[in-house]
């Protein structure tokens, strides 16, 4: 096909999670790269299943979703699937102005904040889990050789694209849970570690698509098999580009400001989850021995920790250095990265501003302990329903601060039209719903 009719999509992580935009020929790329195409307000209330939430936008208001060349992935025709060229971009005021509810906007300026205030940088990215909703559960297949094989066919397009998109493929494997599957990537900088976890997605769900797969990342499908996770690896950058997350001193190798950096995030959590954790079957998910977070702790190597202290395979200590890393566990996809990678951030750098020390390094079973010794230790229940994180998220006057009381309500309404949709389904019916969807 001519260059003229073909098709480029740009598109933006929206407060329901998904990538949403539009698409322009390739030939009219120069002028769209400038001006972006005509974005709608109310958009922003489209929840994930298509229903407007209350919207203070109502029919008026035009912005700019405009393309950044950085963020762009393009892949050949393949057989029956024609070329594929995404760009994603930022959703902007028609002046230029980032626009209160874009998402990629609000990480830009989490970057900058902890930038500003603590001169630190993020290196980091996404491991998620997914299912194929088709497929027949085959006994004995997790992490097996047999599991692998029988998704080559499509793992290996997959990692292909993957690596033509700039994204560092690291490892392909059939998780633990029936249907399961986890791919975890390389690290990269800043934006892009969101960018790159919005692509994979897309590129998941279109790869398995084109062999006749339907994937699903959401965050449980079965109540009684496990959860899909998205566990996002961080760690922490001088403006040079150094890291400095390790500390071969600390007792458990982490450095002062990824102490409080953590310690921040950690403080906030509960503040946070609406946007880690943000739909009614998240909860599920994010229950004691699932392997998923249920209690706002550090853990060392610990599966069970929101915050978990990853291992290192290296005795040289410069290499470890550049690899030590933590990462969070208490997300899911059906929140945008943008967001939640947004909304550790400003917690991290709060933490880190304030001198927030996390709580003690945990390896037990919190669920065992009762709630005063949780307490005195530093540490509480996360919230247990969408509607309890909500609660925490409007209650925060730091959540307010970092995001505008504007965004707070929007994304507040916007989840409540969601869970307005899910009344009177039972639990099957409502993961079946969010299964369609993520
Ligand atoms: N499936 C688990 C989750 O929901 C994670 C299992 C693992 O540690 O890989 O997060
Ligand atoms: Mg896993």
């Amino acid at each position: 096909m001519s260059d003229d009719n073909r098709l480029v999509f740009v598109g933006a992580t929206d407060l329901a999670g998904l990538l949403r935009g539009k698409s322009f020929p390739a030939s009219e790329r120069t002028s769209r790269m400038r001006k972006g195409v005509g974005w709608t307000p109310t958009n922003v209330q489209i929840n994930c299943f298509n229903t407007i939430a209350e919207t203070p936008f109502g029919a008026l208001g035009d912005l700019a979703l405009v393309p950044d060349p950085e963020a762009r992935l393009t892949l050949a025709a393949e057989g029956e699937a024609p070329a594929l060229d995404v760009m994603l971009g930022d959703i902007l005021y028609l002046d230029g102005q980032p626009w209160e509810f874009c998402t990629r906007s609000h990480l830009k300026r989490a970057l900058s904040t902890l930038r500003g205030k603590a001169e630190l940088e993020v290196f980091g990215a996404f491991e998620h889990e997914f299912m194929l909703r088709d497929a027949v559960p085959v006994p004995g297949d997790s992490y097996s050789f047999r599991g692998f094989r029988s998704a080559q066919a499509w793992a290996e397009p997959l990692i292909a694209a993957l690596r033509h998109a700039g994204i560092a493929p690291d490892t392909f494997m059939k998780e633990y849970g029936a249907r399961q599957y986890e791919v975890t990537c390389g690290p990269t900088m800043g934006v892009a570690v969101a960018d790159q976890a919005a692509l994979l997605r897309m590129l998941v769900q279109d790869i398995t698509g084109r062999f006749g797969h339907q994937s699903s990342f959401a965050p449980i499908l079965d109540p009684s098999d496990v959860g899909n996770g998205v566990h996002i690896h961080l760690s922490l950058r001088d403006t040079d580009g150094h890291p400095v997350t390790h500390d071969a001193d600390d007792p458990h190798g982490l450095s002062e400001p990824a102490r409080y950096f953590i310690g921040g995030i950690l403080a906030h959590l509960d503040q946070i989850l609406a946007l880690l954790a943000p739909s009614e079957i998240s909860y599920l998910r994010l229950t004691p021995h699932r392997w998923s977070a249920a209690f706002n702790n550090l853990g060392f190597r610990d599966r069970e920790a929101a915050v978990r202290i990853c291992p290192v395979s290296n005795l040289d200590p410069a290499k470890v250095a550049a690899q030590y890393n933590f990462e969070v566990r208490a997300c899911d996809a059906a929140a945008s990265p943008h967001l939640a990678l947004a909304a550790l951030i400003f917690a991290g750098a709060a933490g880190v501003r304030d001198r927030i020390g996390p709580p003690g390094v945990t390896e037990d079973d919190l669920s065992l302990w009762p709630e005063d010794r949780l307490h005195a230790a530093g540490m509480i229940r996360l919230p247990q329903s969408l509607s309890e994180a909500l609660e925490a998220f409007e209650a925060s006057d730091a959540v307010r601060g970092w995001f505008g009381a504007d965004f707070v309500k929007v994304y507040a309404d916007h989840k409540r039209s969601e869970l307005k949709v899910l009344e009177g389904l039972d639990t099957a019916e409502k993961c079946a719903r969010y299964g369609e969807v993520y």
